[in-house]
């Protein structure tokens, strides 16, 4: 069980090994197309395997509960017998945390799919943890709201994953984190418990909002269930320009003028290299690209875009076209483009959304999701691509290396940039260069080496270069508390 891709870490011999009695367990819990057994033809790969293709457990079972209560009986039993387990969402998590790492049983929330309630006066969705972002989305858009959080993984994410996972997104800078929009929760802890606080108050300030701890506990707590969260007024009016700058600090001067001027319609602020465009480029070979390189072929260094949402579609034109009209006298920007349709919004959205899937096309992906001060936000993607070359591991056309480029791009609104290698394989040599140096990187300039997608198998041994000591002391307080036998999500996290 010592998989030769985590030899720094062993199988914890506390955890039992699974068994027939076991199985006949769940059997009197679910029925049985509930069980999924792992066989030699079907080794349950899409539960066993993450996103990037980059982590992979060898768990044998997968347990799929419809209700609440057969999440109770699962943990219940779980606890007793000390079974290992990993809640799944849609397994689109960025740092392995969503896949078992040795033979950890995995709880699929995915038949939990039911939309409990909506409250048209309110906004408030009441729903089961395994709905899907964009089925969400879908459901609330139809009665005139919008889900306050959007991101490229809609299409598979799951209400409970982003809550679990504390997802910032696209949309971050006009509607604010999680731990705002989540009125309450449904969890189920380790020992069977279930804690019921599906509420849909905007205040409630009786004692502790026991809730915030699982928003981002990446399934080490307790199981979500169940999820209420304030939706907003869908806008009436969406635009969205993408535009080419010449160097990151004109991208900064533009943010600053963008907040300003749009203020109060400002939904989406994102960048975006031209390496990361040029990636995407080849992996969306069927889409134009929405700007021209100038006369003399030269690249602009940056690209960005930027979505208004509101309610008067003059007004928003109007201030959009003011402002761009000023960004581009300041000579702030070398050249952009406003979207006339919802098909060339969808365009370029595109070019940003598709960027994650580019970087991973070719083989693998690093990922390196930090906040950063905003002035030092792109030196680590100089600082990575420099240490790279020196160590002569990168090249776009040369197969014998192994890295082919290094990008950034991200939410520049939130401080979050999202750096990633794309390789050719995974590869040990590759990771040396690159680990702990952007830790510690991201640490020495006061910033956090996880920005949105948590810490779970990828970075916890790196949580020290984010909390100090007595942080990190408290959490695993609060993880022995909720989970004293350390069933859910180990190896993971903290
Ligand atoms: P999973 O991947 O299944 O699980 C993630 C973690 O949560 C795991 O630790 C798992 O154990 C735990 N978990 C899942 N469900 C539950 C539950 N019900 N109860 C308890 N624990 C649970 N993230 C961002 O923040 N912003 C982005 O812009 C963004 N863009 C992305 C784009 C792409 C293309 C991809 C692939 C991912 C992106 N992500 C982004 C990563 C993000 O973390 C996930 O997409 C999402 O939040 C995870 O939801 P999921 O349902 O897939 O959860």
């Amino acid at each position: 069980y010592t998989s030769e891709r985590y030899p720094q870490v062993q199988r914890d011999t506390k955890f039992k090994r699974l068994n027939e009695d076991d199985i006949s367990h769940f059997n009197s819990i679910l029925s049985k197309d509930q069980i999924l057994h792992a066989t030699p033809d079907n080794p349950l790969i899409i539960y066993n395997e993450d996103w990037m293709k980059k982590y992979k457990g060898q768990s044998s079972l997968v347990l799929k509960p419809k209700t609440t209560t057969q999440v109770s009986q699962i943990l219940a039993y779980c606890n007793k017998v000390q079974l290992a387990m990993v809640p799944q969402g849609g397994n689109t998590g960025l740092v392995g945390g969503s896949v078992p790492v040795f033979d950890e049983i995995i709880l699929s929330l995915s038949n939990m799919n039911n939309i409990r309630s909506f409250d048209e006066l309110t906004g408030v969705l009441k729903c089961d943890a395994g709905v899907i972002l964009q089925n969400a989305m879908d459901y609330v858009s139809d009665k005139g709201h919008v889900i306050p959080l959007d991101l490229g993984a809609k299409g598979s994410c799951q209400m409970g994953g982003v809550v679990a996972t504390n997802a910032g997104g696209l949309r971050f800078i006009k509607y604010g984190s999680l731990h705002g929009s989540v009125l309450g929760l449904e969890v189920v802890l380790p020992n069977g418990q279930i804690l019921n606080s599906m509420k849909s108050l905007r205040k409630d300030n009786t004692g502790y909002d026991w809730k915030q701890l699982f928003i981002g506990s990446e399934g080490t707590l307790g199981i979500v269930t169940g999820v209420s969260i304030l939706t907003a007024p869908k806008p009436k009016a969406n635009n969205v320009a993408f535009l080419a700058v010449d160097s990151f600090s004109n991208v900064l001067e533009v943010f600053k003028r963008a907040k300003g001027e749009l203020n109060e319609i400002l939904s989406a602020f994102e960048f975006m290299d031209s390496t990361a465009e040029k990636l995407t480029e080849k992996y969306l070979p069927d889409l134009p690209f929405p700007l021209e390189s100038d006369q003399e072929g030269n690249e602009p260094s940056f690209y960005v875009l930027i979505e208004t949402s509101g309610s008067n579609k003059e007004h928003d034109d109007n201030k959009l076209e003011s402002f761009l009209e000023k960004v581009m006298e300041s000579e702030l920007i070398v050249d952009g483009t406003i979207a006339q349709d919802e098909t060339e919004l969808t365009n370029l959205w595109n070019w940003r959304e598709m960027i994650p899937e580019s970087t991973q096309m070719n083989g693998g992906v690093y990922k390196y999701d930090v906040s950063l001060p905003l002035p030092d936000l792109y030196s680590l993607v100089e600082a990575t691509n420099e240490r790279l070359k020196k160590f002569n591991l990168m090249s776009e056309t040369e197969s014998s290396k192994p890295v082919i480029a290094a990008v950034g791009f991200g939410h520049i609104g939130d401080g979050n940039l999202h750096l990633n290698i794309a390789v050719r394989e995974y590869n040990k040599e590759v990771e040396k260069v690159l680990e702990p140096f952007i830790y510690e990187f991201v640490s020495s300039k006061n910033g956090s080496i996880s920005a949105e997608h948590g810490l779970g198998f990828q970075k916890k041994n790196y949580i020290k270069y984010s909390k100090n000591d007595n942080e990190i002391q408290i959490m695993k307080d609060i993880k022995r508390e909720f989970d004293p036998n350390g069933i859910l999500n180990p190896y993971k996290c903290v």
